[in-house]
C-alpha cells in the first residue's frame, strides 16, 4: 500500500514585489498556478484557479473527467471575475500538478508552462510538455532546448486559464510506483536551476519538505528573477 509524503515552499524571489504563484498541497491534490506576468491581477488569477480546483479535495476520490471539469470551472470563474472588474479583465494563469484519482491512478495535469517532473532511480524526467511559444519552436526543430532558456519569447504561453474558448488541459494517467518522487513547480525554479542541479538537490534531500525548501532557496540564490514555487511529492510503501 502506498503512502504519500509531501513538502512545499514558495518565495517571491529577488526582483518581484509580489508573489503571483499559488499552490495547494494535500488530500491527493498537488497543484501549482503561476499568475501571468504582464497581465493585470496575476495573483488573483492564480488564487482563483487554485481555490476552484481545491474544492475537488472534498470530493475524493475523483475521476479524470471531474478533474477536467474542475479546470473548466476555474476557467469560467476567471472569465466571470474579469468581466466584473476591469482591473481583472484578461487575467490568466498556468495550472499544473498531480491528482490522485479513483482506482489508484494518478493524473498529471497541465495548462501552460509550469511543470511536473518525476524523479526515480537517480533520473529526472519532465512529464509535462510546456504550452509555450519556444516549445513549439523546439518541437519544430527550429530551436535548441538549451537556447530556449534565453529566447526573447520564452515567457509567451500558448495555453492558459482565463481564455475563451477554454483551454484543453493535458491530462495523463499513470500507475503510481513505490519510491517515485514528483516535483511540481513554477518556471521560477526551472529558469534558474538546470535539470542536473534539480536532480542533485532531490538526491541530497530524502525528506520532501527539506527538498522543497532547498530547491526554492537555491533558485533564489541563483538569481530569483521570478516567483518560485515547489511541491515535492513522495510515494513510499507503508510497512
Ligand atoms: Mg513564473
Amino acid at each position: 500500500m502506498l503512502t504519500v509524503r509531501y513538502g512545499c515552499a514558495t518565495d517571491v524571489g529577488r526582483l518581484r514585489s509580489e508573489n503571483q504563484d499559488s499552490m495547494y498541497a494535500g488530500d491527493g491534490l498537488y497543484l501549482v498556478a503561476d499568475g501571468m506576468g504582464g497581465q493585470p491581477a496575476g495573483d488573483v488569477a492564480s488564487k482563483l484557479a487554485i481555490a476552484e480546483l481545491s474544492t475537488l479535495a472534498e470530493r475524493q476520490p475523483i475521476t479524470a473527467a471531474e478533474l477536467e471539469a474542475g479546470v473548466r470551472r476555474a476557467n469560467d470563474r476567471l472569465l466571470a471575475d474579469g468581466r466584473q472588474d476591469p482591473e481583472r479583465y484578461g487575467m490568466g494563469t498556468t495550472l499544473t500538478g498531480l491528482a490522485a484519482l479513483a482506482g489508484d491512478r494518478w493524473a498529471v495535469l497541465n495548462v501552460g508552462d509550469s511543470r511536473v517532473y518525476r524523479y526515480a532511480d537517480g533520473r529526472l524526467e519532465q512529464l509535462t510538455v510546456d504550452h509555450s511559444a519556444v516549445q513549439q519552436l523546439v518541437d519544430a526543430g527550429l530551436l535548441d532546448p538549451r537556447a530556449a532558456l534565453r529566447h526573447p519569447r520564452r515567457n509567451v504561453v500558448t495555453r492558459s486559464l482565463g481564455t475563451e474558448p477554454p483551454p484543453v488541459p493535458d491530462i495523463e494517467l499513470r500507475d503510481p510506483a513505490v519510491g517515485e518522487r514528483f516535483l511540481v513547480c513554477s518556471d521560477g525554479l526551472t529558469n534558474e536551476l538546470s535539470d542536473a542541479e534539480i536532480a542533485t538537490l532531490l538526491q541530497e534531500s530524502e525528506d520532501p519538505q527539506r527538498a522543497a525548501t532547498q530547491l526554492v532557496e537555491q533558485a533564489v540564490l541563483a538569481g530569483g528573477r521570478d516567483n518560485v514555487t515547489v511541491i515535492v511529492v513522495q510515494l513510499d510503501e507503508i510497512g
